[in-house]
């Protein structure tokens, strides 16, 4: 009997639609690989159309439109054949990897073959009729990497929207795959280059103080002369970079918040410029880049909106408003429970909210956060320790949902994040398939898959470790963080090397914990000495100590693993630091 049946029919290959493009070819590749390495079958891969004892890879319009949500796939056995189809070309790939779970067990935790759960099985029976509906409630799920490997991962887990460069591997494997592209962000020093210009034209510049004075970033914008050097620079810019699917219209990321301070700019407000350089911007992009998708973004200078701008080009039909206020947010508390940040991140949220009602928008909305901890306030240890709280990831997500918003990204800025283990990570993905899925059946998943017999102690071992760097540091909170090291060691002897190997991983983490804890203790009792000298083992972590078993867990050294030791530390801000009631 073949192991592989379709209503009772053995399936003995895969065909894909002649006409199909590179996605769909991947996605027949996929399925065989995978099928190979779960039941032990080769199946051949070859064009053609549906018929009996094939899978059948195509795109397709009717079946799915009883399916709701976005990247549509169905799944669906008739006559014999598997049918395998997406509403788009990504969404046959999506439903390949959805069957993957949904009937061989396969899970996808992480970058590499190495965070992957492939079961061995003994057969694939498919009944006739459907298999399997699978969608995606965000219409963007969005990633931002420069890795193929991440790609790769994001992918499978229904990731469709990568930011990257148009010419790295990264943009390479997203167009294999079908996602789309979302770029360039932060650019404007090209549109008005300070090098070609500053010296003929200081005037172009922002006036700073009584002085011109280029910051790299943006112009005297209400000179005429200069919105037409930096539209032409636009449009030359999107000539010589064709392929972004979102056009993100970002000024550049550097710490002056100013524009340009001169008479006539002062008479409006920077949100009031940036809405204006938006509706003069979105038309070149809709002639060079029709397919592009035009995307805004309330961010430092833009984070209100603007007071005397109220429209945007074409009331912002086809556009996508990018909220990205989350980096002052409490990301331990719901965002809609207010606590500390959140509240002036939800008053800017209605504020720019509201005036998009007023200015009768049409367009999308996305919205980015901040659990990277890239930016102030930073959370204390348990947040350095990259102990996500999930609960509130899943609030959050569900709330977005609430409110009509049809993107969702993270600055994950990390190509791996698999410490203490994938979890976060993956769960997260998880969640933005199915915000309904709770945390607990998101580890009833992932602890049986990822740590076999040690499940039931690595996950309690997890959540007592999260509850104790939690709670606020003192030298008995200290102590218990430290005894729980113990604890790793008696989970389970193991005689399987990559379950070894992954505890050893977490043993890691276990050790970093205590050094959070063990330097917060020191800021709290102000003992410089004690700080200073826990600095080197802090800094050597990653880069030197535990390089070995941390590569290729997580990136080396993790962004902005210094950033809130770098600016509290090094200027004094120690006291700001241990005082902040969202911190502990
Ligand atoms: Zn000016």
């Amino acid at each position: 009997m073949s192991k592989i049946t379709a209503g009772g029919v053995p399936v003995t290959r895969i065909a894909v639609q002649e006409s199909c493009g590179e996605p769909v070819r991947f996605a027949a590749e996929e399925l065989s690989r995978y099928l190979e390495s779960s039941l032990g079958v080769a199946l051949p891969v070859a064009p053609g159309g549906p018929g009996a004892g094939a899978f059948h890879l195509s795109t397709a319009g009717p079946e799915l439109w009883a399916i709701q949500g976005s990247d549509r796939s169905l799944v669906t056995v008739r006559d014999g054949c598997v049918r395998v189809l997406g509403d788009n070309e990504r969404s046959v790939l999506f439903a390949v990897y959805d069957l993957l779970q949904a009937r061989l067990g396969v899970r996808f935790f992480g970058p590499g073959p190495e965070h992957e759960h492939v079961p061995a099985a003994q057969e694939l029976r498919l009944e006739a009729g459907d298999v399997l509906k699978s969608s995606s409630p965000f219409a963007y799920r969005d990633y931002a990497t420069g890795s193929a490997d991440t790609v790769d991962f994001f992918a499978k887990n229904r990731g469709n929207t990568v930011m990257c460069s148009l010419d790295g591997e990264a943009a390479v494997a997203a167009r294999r795959r079908g996602l789309l592209l979302r770029g360039p962000g932060h650019v404007w020093s090209r549109f008005v280059p300070a090098d070609a210009l500053f010296e003929r034209h200081p005037e172009y510049f922002p006036l700073v103080d009584g002085r011109r004075t280029p910051n790299g970033r943006t112009a005297c914008f209400s000179n005429p002369q200069v919105r037409r050097i930096f539209l032409d620079n636009l449009r030359a810019y999107l000539r010589a970079n064709p392929g972004w699917d979102i056009f993100a219209f970002w000024a550049e990321d550097v710490g002056d918040p100013r524009y340009c301070g001169c008479e006539e700019c002062s008479r409006m407000s920077l949100p009031d410029w940036y809405v204006t350089l938006v509706n003069e911007a979105a038309p070149v992009v809709a002639e060079e880049a029709p397919r592009a998708v035009f995307e805004l973004i309330a961010y430092h200078g833009t984070r209100q909106p603007p007071q005397q701008v109220g429209k945007l080009w074409r009331n912002g039909e086809g556009m996508l408003f990018n909220f990205c206020l989350g980096y002052t947010r409490d990301i331990y508390h719901p965002l809609t429970a207010e606590t500390h940040g959140s509240a002036e991140v939800t008053d800017m949220y209605r504020q720019w909210r509201s005036w998009l009602d007023r200015a009768d928008f049409r367009g999308d909305i996305l919205v980015m956060d901040y659990v990277n901890l890239c930016e102030a306030p930073n959370q204390g240890p348990r947040g350095r320790a990259l102990l996500w709280p999930m609960d509130v990831l899943r609030e959050d997500t569900r709330f977005y949902l609430s409110e009509g918003i049809v993107g969702v990204g993270n600055w994950f800025c990390f190509e791996r994040l698999c410490w203490p283990t994938p979890f976060g990570i993956w769960s997260w993905l998880q969640l933005w398939k199915d915000p309904e899925r709770t945390i607990e059946s998101l580890k009833d998943d992932f602890y049986p898959a990822y740590f076999g017999p040690a499940a039931a102690g690595l996950r309690d071992y997890v959540e007592r470790l999260e509850e104790r760097m939690h709670e606020p540091t003192s030298p008995a909170n200290l102590e218990r963080v430290r005894t729980m090291g113990n604890e790793i060691g008696t989970i389970l002897p193991m005689d399987d090397d990559r379950l070894q190997h992954r505890l050893q991983v977490v043993r890691t983490h276990h050790e970093y914990c205590v050094l959070l804890k063990e330097i917060w203790l020191a800021f709290q009792q102000n003992d410089v000495e004690r700080w200073t000298q826990l600095e080197k083992p802090f800094r050597a972590f990653f880069e030197r100590t535990h390089r070995d078993v941390l590569t290729g867990e997580i990136d080396i050294p993790p962004n902005w693993a210094y950033t809130w030791y770098d600016w509290r530390v090094e200027r004094g801000a120690v006291q700001a630091l241990v005082s902040d009631p969202s911190l502990h």
